[in-house]
């Protein structure tokens, strides 16, 4: 059986909310997020991160463009950086580009679905719904005191 995770992610990379922000949080994702009908229970898990983690939508991703050339990029590489990274965690977000060679970093690829890079994750599993509106991730973000994004992942 495959899962649905909606993630919000502090705006900024490597910003981390306070255990009490987290909580915050928390309460107000598992409040907006109902569980699906004759569905598992909803899990809201918090997680800090220690160093960068690519916060990846999974199969949602369709398609990676290159920021410097445009070219499509493999989904492959994508794959294998994943893995190579083991985590996926991140020391760097600079890389080469497999298409052109440029030098560029890993957030400015263009990304179909949005991916995201962070040090705190807020992942809610298997919830009756795909993703929050404006107003729900301001709500959201005065309560963690810090913008967030949100990232829809299928795995
Ligand atoms: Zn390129």
């Amino acid at each position: 059986m495959s899962d649905y995770i909606l993630s919000v992610i502090p705006a900024d990379q490597q910003w981390q909310p306070s255990r009490t922000a987290a909580d915050r949080l928390t309460a107000l994702a598992t409040e907006l997020c109902p569980r699906i009908p004759n569905g598992t229970d909803v899990r809201v898990d918090a997680t800090w991160y220690d160093a960068l983690t690519a916060v990846d939508p999974g199969e949602c991703l369709e398609s990676i463009t290159c920021p410097l050339c445009t070219a499509a990029i493999d989904l492959q590489w994508w794959a294998d950086l994943l893995e190579d990274n083991q985590g996926p965690t991140f020391t760097t977000l600079a890389t080469t580009t497999p298409c052109c060679g440029g030098a560029t970093t890993l957030d400015t690829l263009h990304f179909d679905e949005p991916c995201g890079f962070a040090r705190f994750e807020l992942a809610i599993w298997n919830a009756d719904r795909e993703s929050f509106t404006p107003t729900e991730l301001a709500t959201l973000a005065a309560a963690l005191g810090h913008p967030v994004r949100q990232i829809r992942a299928h795995i």
